[in-house]
Protein backbone atom coordinates (compact mmCIF):
# COMPACT_ATOMS: atom_id res chain seq x y z
CA UNK A 1 0.00 0.00 0.00
CA UNK A 2 1.19 3.31 -0.82
CA UNK A 3 2.02 6.00 1.97
CA UNK A 4 -0.20 9.26 1.11
CA UNK A 5 1.73 12.40 1.71
CA UNK A 6 1.37 15.90 2.55
CA UNK A 7 3.88 18.37 2.29
CA UNK A 8 4.40 22.05 4.04
CA UNK A 9 6.59 24.35 2.22
CA UNK A 10 6.56 22.82 -0.94
CA UNK A 11 7.91 26.30 -2.63
CA UNK A 12 10.85 26.07 -0.28
CA UNK A 13 14.62 24.80 -1.62
CA UNK A 14 13.85 21.68 0.78
CA UNK A 15 10.36 21.28 -0.44
CA UNK A 16 10.88 21.42 -3.86
CA UNK A 17 13.51 18.48 -3.51
CA UNK A 18 10.98 16.73 -1.38
CA UNK A 19 8.17 17.31 -3.93
CA UNK A 20 10.23 15.78 -6.89
CA UNK A 21 11.66 13.19 -4.22
CA UNK A 22 8.13 12.17 -3.37
CA UNK A 23 6.88 11.95 -6.86
CA UNK A 24 9.70 9.71 -7.99
CA UNK A 25 9.10 6.92 -4.94
CA UNK A 26 6.57 4.48 -6.25
CA UNK A 27 5.99 3.46 -2.41
CA UNK A 28 4.75 7.10 -1.59
CA UNK A 29 1.77 9.11 -3.06
CA UNK A 30 2.02 12.86 -2.77
CA UNK A 31 -1.70 13.94 -2.64
CA UNK A 32 -1.27 17.55 -1.32
CA UNK A 33 0.96 20.43 -0.49
CA UNK A 34 0.07 23.01 2.71
CA UNK A 35 1.63 26.92 2.30
CA UNK A 36 0.21 29.94 4.38
CA UNK A 37 -0.68 32.10 0.62
CA UNK A 38 -2.66 31.82 -2.44
CA UNK A 39 -0.34 30.29 -4.96
CA UNK A 40 -2.53 28.46 -7.16
CA UNK A 41 -4.45 25.35 -6.76
CA UNK A 42 -2.21 22.73 -7.67
CA UNK A 43 1.41 22.98 -7.51
CA UNK A 44 1.76 23.25 -11.15
CA UNK A 45 0.11 26.25 -10.85
CA UNK A 46 2.82 27.89 -8.53
CA UNK A 47 5.25 27.43 -11.85
CA UNK A 48 7.69 25.66 -10.04
CA UNK A 49 6.96 22.79 -11.13
CA UNK A 50 6.46 20.74 -14.30
CA UNK A 51 2.53 20.92 -15.75
CA UNK A 52 1.62 17.07 -14.54
CA UNK A 53 2.12 18.28 -10.90
CA UNK A 54 -1.67 18.54 -10.27
CA UNK A 55 -1.28 18.11 -6.36
CA UNK A 56 -3.71 20.10 -4.94
CA UNK A 57 -2.40 23.12 -2.60
CA UNK A 58 -4.33 24.03 1.04
CA UNK A 59 -4.21 27.22 2.62
CA UNK A 60 -5.18 25.32 6.07
CA UNK A 61 -4.37 21.86 7.65
CA UNK A 62 -8.05 20.78 8.29
CA UNK A 63 -9.57 21.41 5.01
CA UNK A 64 -6.53 19.91 3.41
CA UNK A 65 -7.24 16.50 5.80
CA UNK A 66 -10.61 16.61 4.94
CA UNK A 67 -9.97 16.44 1.64
CA UNK A 68 -6.77 14.46 0.58
CA UNK A 69 -6.61 12.25 4.13
CA UNK A 70 -2.48 12.13 4.09
CA UNK A 71 -1.17 9.27 6.16
CA UNK A 72 2.32 12.05 6.64
CA UNK A 73 2.75 15.36 6.88
CA UNK A 74 6.56 16.81 6.00
CA UNK A 75 7.10 19.59 7.48
CA UNK A 76 10.02 22.04 5.68
CA UNK A 77 8.62 25.41 6.44
CA UNK A 78 9.89 27.95 9.22
CA UNK A 79 10.54 27.96 13.24
CA UNK A 80 7.52 30.11 13.22
CA UNK A 81 5.22 27.67 11.88
CA UNK A 82 6.02 24.19 12.40
CA UNK A 83 4.83 24.18 16.64
CA UNK A 84 1.71 24.84 15.09
CA UNK A 85 1.33 22.47 12.25
CA UNK A 86 2.99 19.49 13.92
CA UNK A 87 0.79 20.31 16.97
CA UNK A 88 -2.04 20.14 14.65
CA UNK A 89 -1.09 17.27 12.61
CA UNK A 90 -1.11 14.90 15.40
CA UNK A 91 -4.74 16.11 16.40
CA UNK A 92 -6.00 15.20 13.06
CA UNK A 93 -4.12 12.25 13.48
CA UNK A 94 -1.78 12.72 10.36
CA UNK A 95 1.89 11.58 10.99
CA UNK A 96 4.41 14.53 11.20
CA UNK A 97 7.52 14.06 9.71
CA UNK A 98 9.22 17.51 10.41
CA UNK A 99 12.58 18.90 9.16
CA UNK A 100 11.98 22.81 9.65
CA UNK A 101 14.23 23.57 13.07
CA UNK A 102 13.62 26.16 15.87
CA UNK A 103 11.80 23.92 18.42
CA UNK A 104 12.03 25.00 22.32
CA UNK A 105 13.02 22.00 24.38
CA UNK A 106 9.66 22.81 25.87
CA UNK A 107 7.84 22.19 22.85
CA UNK A 108 9.86 19.27 21.89
CA UNK A 109 8.70 18.27 25.20
CA UNK A 110 4.57 18.85 24.66
CA UNK A 111 4.86 17.50 21.36
CA UNK A 112 6.52 14.40 22.72
CA UNK A 113 3.68 14.33 25.10
CA UNK A 114 0.86 14.83 22.78
CA UNK A 115 2.17 12.17 20.76
CA UNK A 116 2.21 10.04 23.35
CA UNK A 117 -1.70 10.96 24.25
CA UNK A 118 -2.53 10.08 20.70
CA UNK A 119 -0.44 7.29 19.64
CA UNK A 120 0.67 9.08 16.65
CA UNK A 121 4.07 8.32 15.50
CA UNK A 122 6.13 11.86 14.71
CA UNK A 123 9.76 12.05 13.56
CA UNK A 124 11.58 15.54 13.87
CA UNK A 125 14.82 15.67 12.45
CA UNK A 126 17.58 18.34 12.72
CA UNK A 127 19.28 16.82 9.78
CA UNK A 128 18.07 14.13 7.67
CA UNK A 129 22.27 13.59 6.41
CA UNK A 130 23.35 10.46 7.23
CA UNK A 131 26.95 11.78 7.26
CA UNK A 132 26.02 14.57 9.81
CA UNK A 133 23.80 12.15 12.02
CA UNK A 134 27.29 10.12 11.97
CA UNK A 135 29.56 13.54 12.70
CA UNK A 136 26.83 13.85 15.87
CA UNK A 137 27.55 10.44 16.62
CA UNK A 138 31.19 10.33 16.40
CA UNK A 139 31.77 13.91 18.33
CA UNK A 140 29.44 12.84 21.34
CA UNK A 141 31.71 9.75 21.55
CA UNK A 142 35.31 11.65 21.16
CA UNK A 143 33.93 14.25 23.84
CA UNK A 144 34.29 11.53 26.83
CA UNK A 145 37.76 12.14 26.18
CA UNK A 146 38.36 15.22 24.90
CA UNK A 147 35.35 17.65 26.97
CA UNK A 148 36.75 20.80 25.85
CA UNK A 149 34.94 21.36 23.01
CA UNK A 150 33.83 24.41 20.25
CA UNK A 151 31.18 23.72 17.68
CA UNK A 152 31.08 26.02 14.66
CA UNK A 153 28.19 25.81 12.55
CA UNK A 154 28.17 27.23 8.71
CA UNK A 155 24.65 27.95 6.76
CA UNK A 156 23.56 29.90 3.64
CA UNK A 157 22.08 33.77 4.75
CA UNK A 158 18.63 32.74 4.29
CA UNK A 159 18.62 30.29 7.31
CA UNK A 160 16.89 31.79 9.86
CA UNK A 161 17.44 30.51 13.17
CA UNK A 162 20.64 30.14 15.05
CA UNK A 163 22.54 27.77 16.34
CA UNK A 164 21.06 25.83 13.72
CA UNK A 165 19.14 22.60 15.18
CA UNK A 166 22.24 20.61 14.32
CA UNK A 167 24.37 22.17 16.48
CA UNK A 168 21.98 22.44 19.22
CA UNK A 169 21.33 18.65 18.74
CA UNK A 170 24.99 18.42 18.74
CA UNK A 171 25.94 19.99 21.93
CA UNK A 172 22.94 18.27 23.68
CA UNK A 173 24.63 15.00 22.31
CA UNK A 174 27.64 15.99 23.68
CA UNK A 175 26.69 17.32 27.11
CA UNK A 176 25.20 13.99 28.26
CA UNK A 177 29.24 13.17 28.80
CA UNK A 178 31.10 16.06 29.27
CA UNK A 179 31.15 17.70 33.00
CA UNK A 180 29.30 21.22 32.94
CA UNK A 181 32.65 23.52 32.65
CA UNK A 182 33.34 27.09 31.17
CA UNK A 183 35.82 26.77 28.70
CA UNK A 184 39.25 29.41 27.89
CA UNK A 185 40.50 31.54 30.44
CA UNK A 186 38.59 33.30 33.66
CA UNK A 187 39.33 36.35 32.83
CA UNK A 188 38.40 36.09 29.47
CA UNK A 189 36.94 39.22 28.42
CA UNK A 190 35.00 40.26 25.12
CA UNK A 191 36.04 43.54 23.36
CA UNK A 192 33.20 43.18 20.87
CA UNK A 193 29.93 41.24 22.03
CA UNK A 194 29.30 37.62 20.88
CA UNK A 195 33.08 36.87 20.15
CA UNK A 196 33.24 34.00 21.95
CA UNK A 197 29.90 33.03 20.41
CA UNK A 198 26.55 31.23 22.04
CA UNK A 199 27.55 29.05 25.57
CA UNK A 200 25.62 25.70 26.11
CA UNK A 201 26.69 24.30 29.68
CA UNK A 202 30.46 26.24 28.89
CA UNK A 203 30.73 24.65 25.56
CA UNK A 204 30.78 27.69 22.40
CA UNK A 205 28.72 27.88 19.51
CA UNK A 206 29.56 29.71 16.63
CA UNK A 207 27.43 30.52 13.21
CA UNK A 208 28.26 31.55 9.93
CA UNK A 209 25.98 32.80 7.52
CA UNK A 210 27.35 33.19 3.93
CA UNK A 211 25.86 33.21 0.56
CA UNK A 212 27.08 29.66 -0.93
CA UNK A 213 26.99 27.48 1.55
CA UNK A 214 24.70 24.93 2.17
CA UNK A 215 24.49 23.08 5.40
CA UNK A 216 28.45 22.57 7.34
CA UNK A 217 29.51 21.86 10.97
CA UNK A 218 33.14 21.39 12.23
CA UNK A 219 33.05 19.89 16.29
CA UNK A 220 36.76 20.82 17.26
CA UNK A 221 37.76 19.09 20.33
CA UNK A 222 40.82 20.28 22.09
CA UNK A 223 43.63 18.54 24.61
CA UNK A 224 46.86 18.95 25.58
CA UNK A 225 48.98 19.33 22.27
CA UNK A 226 46.34 18.15 20.13
CA UNK A 227 42.85 18.61 18.10
CA UNK A 228 40.69 16.34 17.10
CA UNK A 229 38.10 18.05 14.13
CA UNK A 230 35.07 16.45 13.01
CA UNK A 231 33.34 17.84 10.06
CA UNK A 232 29.96 17.41 7.97
CA UNK A 233 29.41 18.89 4.82
CA UNK A 234 26.22 19.25 3.01
CA UNK A 235 26.92 20.31 -0.53
CA UNK A 236 23.57 19.82 -1.98
CA UNK A 237 19.75 19.35 -0.01
CA UNK A 238 19.95 15.81 -2.43
CA UNK A 239 21.97 15.00 0.96
CA UNK A 240 18.79 14.82 3.08
CA UNK A 241 16.57 13.51 0.42
CA UNK A 242 17.00 9.21 1.98
CA UNK A 243 16.71 10.41 5.21
CA UNK A 244 13.42 11.85 4.37
CA UNK A 245 11.67 8.89 2.61
CA UNK A 246 13.58 6.82 5.58
CA UNK A 247 11.37 8.77 7.98
CA UNK A 248 8.40 8.57 6.27
CA UNK A 249 8.20 4.88 5.57
CA UNK A 250 9.32 4.55 9.74
CA UNK A 251 6.67 6.95 11.05
CA UNK A 252 4.23 5.05 9.88
CA UNK A 253 4.89 2.27 12.21
CA UNK A 254 5.71 4.09 15.65
CA UNK A 255 3.08 5.22 18.20
CA UNK A 256 5.67 8.32 19.88
CA UNK A 257 7.82 11.33 19.09
CA UNK A 258 11.35 10.19 17.80
CA UNK A 259 13.56 13.00 18.07
CA UNK A 260 16.94 12.44 15.75
CA UNK A 261 17.91 10.48 12.76
CA UNK A 262 20.31 8.47 14.97
CA UNK A 263 17.38 6.55 16.12
CA UNK A 264 15.84 5.21 13.08
CA UNK A 265 19.03 4.23 10.62
CA UNK A 266 19.97 0.95 10.60
P1 LIG B 1 13.02 28.02 2.46
O1 LIG B 1 13.64 27.89 1.11
O2 LIG B 1 12.86 29.40 3.04
O3 LIG B 1 11.61 27.29 2.41
C1 LIG B 1 10.61 27.41 3.37
C2 LIG B 1 9.29 27.49 2.62
O4 LIG B 1 8.22 27.37 3.54
C3 LIG B 1 9.12 28.82 1.87
O5 LIG B 1 8.58 28.57 0.60
C4 LIG B 1 8.13 29.56 2.77
O6 LIG B 1 7.36 30.52 2.05
C5 LIG B 1 7.28 28.41 3.23
N1 LIG B 1 6.50 28.67 4.43
C6 LIG B 1 6.76 29.52 5.45
N2 LIG B 1 5.79 29.47 6.38
C7 LIG B 1 4.90 28.56 5.92
C8 LIG B 1 3.66 28.06 6.40
N3 LIG B 1 3.12 28.50 7.56
N4 LIG B 1 3.02 27.12 5.67
C9 LIG B 1 3.52 26.66 4.53
N5 LIG B 1 4.67 27.12 3.98
C10 LIG B 1 5.34 28.04 4.68
O7 LIG B 1 13.85 27.17 3.52
P2 LIG B 1 14.58 25.75 3.33
O8 LIG B 1 16.02 25.94 3.13
O9 LIG B 1 13.80 24.92 2.38
O10 LIG B 1 14.41 25.15 4.81
C11 LIG B 1 13.15 24.92 5.38
C12 LIG B 1 13.36 24.45 6.82
O11 LIG B 1 14.04 23.19 6.82
C13 LIG B 1 14.23 25.40 7.68
O12 LIG B 1 13.75 25.39 9.00
C14 LIG B 1 15.60 24.76 7.63
O13 LIG B 1 16.37 25.06 8.78
C15 LIG B 1 15.22 23.29 7.63
N6 LIG B 1 16.21 22.38 7.07
C16 LIG B 1 16.25 21.15 7.63
C17 LIG B 1 17.10 20.20 7.14
C18 LIG B 1 17.10 18.84 7.77
O14 LIG B 1 17.89 17.97 7.34
N7 LIG B 1 16.28 18.59 8.77
C19 LIG B 1 17.94 20.50 6.06
C20 LIG B 1 17.87 21.77 5.48
C21 LIG B 1 16.98 22.70 5.99
P3 LIG B 1 7.84 32.07 1.97
O15 LIG B 1 9.26 32.04 1.52
O16 LIG B 1 6.90 32.68 0.99
O17 LIG B 1 7.70 32.62 3.37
Amino acid sequence: MTIRVAIAGARGKMGQEAVHTVMKNTDLELVAALDYKEIGATLAETGLFPEGYTVPVFTDLNKLHAQTRPDVLVDLTSPESVYTHTKTALELKIRPVVGTTGFSDEELEELAQLAKDTKVGCIIAPNFAVGAVLMMKFAEQAAKYLPDVEIIEMHHDQKLDAPSGTAMKTAHLISAHRPVHEQGHVREKETLPGARGANYDGMRIHSVRLPGLVAHQQVLLGGEGQLLTVRHDSFNRGSFMSGIVLSINTVMETEELIYGLEHIIR
